[in-house]
């Protein structure tokens, strides 16, 4: 079986345990991937320490032809990197292409790394005093990535962090980790120095050994919100800088002025593309006042047209869930939702794919009449699962949308901008669509949510990633000449 190795130093290292990637359009094992612990960790911490010290010091010049470069092979071995993601994580061929070119895009922003990292310069602060500021690579940084974007979330971050100077520890998934090996001979291809990109496969025991590292200065995590939380905490303890993004529960408020046959369209697309495993699916929809039974009924036509295959399968829309495990635990999220009260208005439960019957497919599932008690409102499903909530009125909406714990992606759908503006203004949320169901920001604005679905407090990538991966300093200089007299003040210096 094929093996997934580590990647340290600029070489590949072989494991010494391993686990299983499974294949989740046949359900059957395809590769098998290297599962790091302390010892892994501290051999890529000790080659990005050491690649640090010279990389750092790398004339912004220079970073920025090895950006140049990567993003050329990125966009060339496109097909090649989306192949690989279909393969492990089951998503559509197109979907996986989508989200290396969002992942490119980081990419290009950090390209232009010589402008964000200009400081400010105030002339003359003092009589023969001048004063500026400048922003310096922290060292050796972390990423830990979840299995549902394997290109996209690690390129959130190991462009912004190696373009500002530091070196990269990547923890990428252990469902789909075959991209990242792929990122890491394309960034050697590209000229970066051994040591400045490394890859430790494996699971907890790799992450905990991240977060208590001494070398390690600074954590980026996307993942579910436990273990978001969790990684927050301890790397906290251990003084390090954090951002870690958690899940979602993303509302689509849909208001009686909006065009409820284009809203359902793009919420179904919304809700059921990549299966539902995307931190900004549309999850649950709230219908305000007559749209009820109208939009229910357009949101049902729209998911049974759903053409559910092998991601590599031409004119599939969606694929398989990730795992057996993901395929179980959404049936009976369905199943618990139907118990309590909930009306399956399509059922995908027993979906099977012709010619895949290992595969871990689940087809659309529809429910209405669900309400904020439920848990398949208050739980994070992650499958493709839509929920449909009722309110009388545009408050009552964000109201529902306010009392839920995560604050990730929300979409409003209307025609009207007086409410489209006491939507986003009255939202406990951190990405907003105004009649767009997935607001992903682009690459040169930051990405992240609030409450639950963020624990720290910067966003990744855009400005507040290139911050999140630098530390400030402000200098104030004087050069006073020979024959100046040389004064001290024992007072507080103020500026004469
Ligand atoms: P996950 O939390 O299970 O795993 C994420 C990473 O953490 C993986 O690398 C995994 O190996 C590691 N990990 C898992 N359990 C751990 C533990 N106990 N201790 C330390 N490390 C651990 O998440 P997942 O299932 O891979 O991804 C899906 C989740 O990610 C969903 O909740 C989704 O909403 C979320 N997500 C959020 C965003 C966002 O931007 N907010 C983006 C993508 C995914």
């Amino acid at each position: 079986m094929r093996s997934i190795e580590h990647w340290i130093g600029g070489a590949s290292v072989t494991g010494t345990e391993y686990a299983t990637v499974h294949q989740p359009a046949t359900g059957q094992p395809q590769a098998r991937v290297a599962v790091g612990g302390p010892a892994e960790v501290d051999l890529a911490v000790a080659a990005a320490v050491r690649a640090q010290e010279s990389w750092g010091e790398m004339s912004l010049s220079r970073r920025t032809k090895v950006l140049f470069r990567m993003r050329d092979l990125v966009e060339r071995h496109e097909d090649d990197l989306a192949r690989l993601v279909t393969a492990e994580h089951g998503k559509t061929v197109e979907d996986a292409r989508g989200e290396v070119i969002r992942g490119r895009e980081v990419i290009e922003f950090a390209c232009g790394i010589p402008q964000l990292l200009k400081g400010a310069y105030s002339d003359q602060v003092s009589t023969g005093v001048d004063s500026y500021s400048l922003r310096a690579p922290l060292g050796v940084c972390a990423g830990v990535t979840p299995f549902n974007f394997p290109v996209m979330v690690p390129m959130w971050m190991h462009p912004v962090a190696i373009a500002c100077g530091n070196t990269f520890v990547l923890k990428p998934s252990e469902r789909d980790p075959s991209a990242s090996n792929l990122v890491a001979q394309l960034y050697a291809d590209a000229g970066l120095p051994d040591g400045v990109f490394n890859v430790v496969h494996g699971g907890r025991a790799a992450v905990d050994a991240l977060l208590d590292h001494r070398d390690v200065q600074a954590v980026s995590f996307v993942g579910s919100t436990p273990v978001a939380r969790y990684v927050h905490g301890r790397a906290s303890a251990n003084g390090k800088r954090v951002q870690a993004l958690g899940g979602a529960k993303n509302h689509a408020v849909v208001l009686p002025d909006a065009d409820l046959a284009d809203a359902a369209r793009q919420i179904t697309a919304a809700a059921y593309g990549s299966a539902g495993q995307r931190c900004m699916a549309i999850s649950a929809v709230v219908a305000v006042g007559s749209t009820g039974d109208e939009l229910v009924q357009l949101l049902g036509r729209e998911a049974a047209t759903v053409v559910v295959g092998p991601g590599d399968q031409e004119h599939a829309q969606m694929g398989p869930l990730v795992t057996s495990e993901a395929r179980d635990r959404v049936i009976a999220a369905v199943g618990a939702a139907q118990q309590a009260g909930a009306t399956v208005v399509v059922d995908g439960r027993e979906l099977r794919v012709a010619g895949h019957d290992g595969g871990y497919f689940v087809g659309p599932c529809l429910l209405d009449q669900v309400t904020p008690q439920m848990s398949a409102y208050q739980e994070e499903i992650f499958g493709p699962v839509l929920v449909v909530l009722r309110a009388q009125t545009l408050d009552e909406a964000i109201g529902i949308i306010n009392a839920n714990p995560y604050g990730n992606g929300t979409a409003l759908f209307t025609s009207g901008g007086a409410a489209a503006r006491r939507f986003v203004r009255g939202v406990t949320v951190g990405m907003i669509g105004v009649n767009v169901p997935l607001p992903v920001p682009m690459a040169y604005h930051s990405f992240g949510g609030w409450k639950a679905s963020l624990f720290g407090d910067t966003h990744v990538h855009g400005p507040e990633g290139v911050a999140f991966y630098t530390r400030g300093k402000v200098v104030t200089s004087r050069w006073p000449g020979r024959a100046e007299a040389s004064r001290s003040d024992f007072h507080f210096p103020t500026a004469s």
